[in-house]
This record gives C-alpha cells, sequence and structure tokens, in this order.
C-alpha cells in the first residue's frame, strides 16, 4: 500500500526566521523520490514539518487527499508516515527482535505483530540471523537494515528516510541502498532525504534540489543527474 505525499507552497522556519520559502513538491506513489541539499539547506525541516513537529506558516501538506497540515505526529504517523531518523537509531540494549517490535506500536494485536515481524524477516534475512541479538552488537550495515525494518513495521504508505549513507561505509551505504530499492519494489513509496548525490541518484526515480529553503531544481533522477543546478549546489 502506498500513497503521494505532497507539500504545496510550504513557508517554515524557526522564531528567527523562516528557513522554508515557498515549497513545492511531491512524492508519487510507489516510487522512490530523494531530497537533496547540502548542509543547513533545510532538508531537516522539511521532515519537521511532513511529521508535524515544526508547524509550518502557510502551505498544506496532503498524504493522497487527507490533508495533514498542522496534525500532531502521533496523527501523522497513524495515517501510514514513518520516519527513519538519521543515525539509524536502534535501541543498543534491546534485542533485534525488540527493536522491531517497537516498530509496530500502534498495533495492539499480537497476531499481527508477528505477521509483519516475519514480513521484514523476508525482506531482511540478517536480521533473522541476528534476531535474539542485541542491537548493540550489530555491524553498521546491519543496524540500518533495522532501523528500516523497525520503520516497516508500521506498514506506512510513505516512508520517509533521513540521511540513511551518513557515517556508514561505501559497502554498506551499497547495501543500504539497495535494500531501499527492494522496499520500494514492494510498493512503498519513498521519500529519500540525501547528500550523497551520485547513489541517490542511481535508486530514485525523481527528486528535488533544496538550496537555502527552496526548491532550486527537480526532475527525474536522469534529468537531475546532468542539472547544473545539482552540480552548483553540490560540487561548485
Ligand atoms: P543538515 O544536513 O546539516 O542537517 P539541513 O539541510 O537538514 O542540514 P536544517 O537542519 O533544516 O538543514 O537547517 C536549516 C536552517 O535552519 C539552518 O540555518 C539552521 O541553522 C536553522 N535551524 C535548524 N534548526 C533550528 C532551530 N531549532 N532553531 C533555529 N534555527 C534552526
Amino acid at each position: 500500500m502506498s500513497a503521494t505525499l505532497t507539500l504545496e507552497n510550504i513557508v517554515a522556519g524557526y522564531e528567527q526566521a523562516d528557513v522554508l520559502t515557498d515549497v513545492n513538491l511531491s512524492a508519487a506513489a510507489g516510487k522512490i523520490t530523494c531530497l537533496l541539499g547540502a548542509n543547513g539547506s533545510g532538508k531537516t525541516t522539511l521532515i519537521r514539518v511532513i511529521l508535524g513537529l515544526t508547524a509550518s506558516r502557510a502551505g498544506r501538506a496532503l498524504l493522497d487527499e487527507t490533508d495533514i497540515t498542522g496534525m500532531q505526529p502521533h496523527r501523522v504517523i497513524a495515517q501510514g508516515i514513518a520516519c527513519i531518523p538519521e543515525g539509524r537509531r536502534v535501541f543498543p540494549r534491546l534485542t533485534v527482535a525488540e527493536n522491531l517490535k517497537l516498530g509496530a506500536y500502534l498495533e495492539t494485536d499480537s497476531e499481527k505483530i508477528a505477521e509483519r515481524s516475519e514480513l521484514v524477516l523476508k525482506t531482511f534475512p540478517r536480521l533473522k540471523e541476528r534476531y535474539g541479538q542485541f542491537a548493540g552488537t550489530l555491524s553498521g550495515g546491519e543496524q540500518a537494515m533495522l532501523s528500516i525494518g523497525r520503520g516497516l513495521m508500521a506498514q506506512p504508505k510513505v516512508l520517509l528516510i533521513d540521511e540513511p549513507s551518513l557515517g556508514l561505509s561505501p559497502l554498506y551505504v551499497q547495501e543500504n541502498f539497495r535494500v531501499i530499492q527492494d522496499v520500494n519494489a514492494q510498493s512503498t513509496t519513498i521519500f529519500l532525504v540525501e547528500q550523497n548525490v551520485r547513489q541517490t541518484l542511481a535508486i530514485a526515480h525523481a527528486g528535488y534540489v533544496l538550496a537555502q529553503g527552496r526548491v532550486v531544481a527537480s526532475g527525474s533522477a536522469e534529468e537531475l543527474r546532468d542539472s547544473k543546478e545539482v552540480h552548483a549546489a553540490y560540487f561548485g
């Protein structure tokens, strides 16, 4: 099950100033859409707005036709949006099984939770091998899988993933991005926030480039690969 996430004319920021000015974007149902942007361009603020953690001063956020603007975070999550935060935060002193269970906290039926665990373990056989182990003993790549697996336990329509490649070795980055593609292939909309331009554009269908709180480029991954704004934002 997937849905389209749309932001229309979003203006948002903190006490001192606006950070996002008139942001329009759409993460299409069933696709991988990326948001690229250098440090401080407003990516985290944008995620906070989607999750209802930072209020927008203007504009709308929609999940398909449902207006989620101004909803409390727990209601946004209940609508079907899950977020994998930067840094792959797993609970190190809880087992893999326990970490996964926490991802399904809105579900009370233990049979359904077990079914979801089974599905996640099918996607990540490595986690099955580590099921009873403390998450803190897993490798960086395995922790990355666990954090995505935990997000999937909520069976979201849209999965927001914040900088999954940050701090991972190139090999793990590759593996992690493959996993994101697998998850998307099971028809979950992915909104991927990244600084790793080349590898992100290799797996995304489409994307946006944010600079100083504005969308300065958008298009298919192919178009963005050749875009001068991408080169200016990252290499210029
Ligand atoms: P990074 O990749 O470094 O996390 P980012 O693209 O996610 O950067 P944001 O964290 O959204 O960017 O920050 C955008 C701007 O908003 C920055 O100028 C930052 O200083 C400012 N900012 C972020 N959080 C706050 C806050 N809580 N209060 C005031 N200003 C903030």
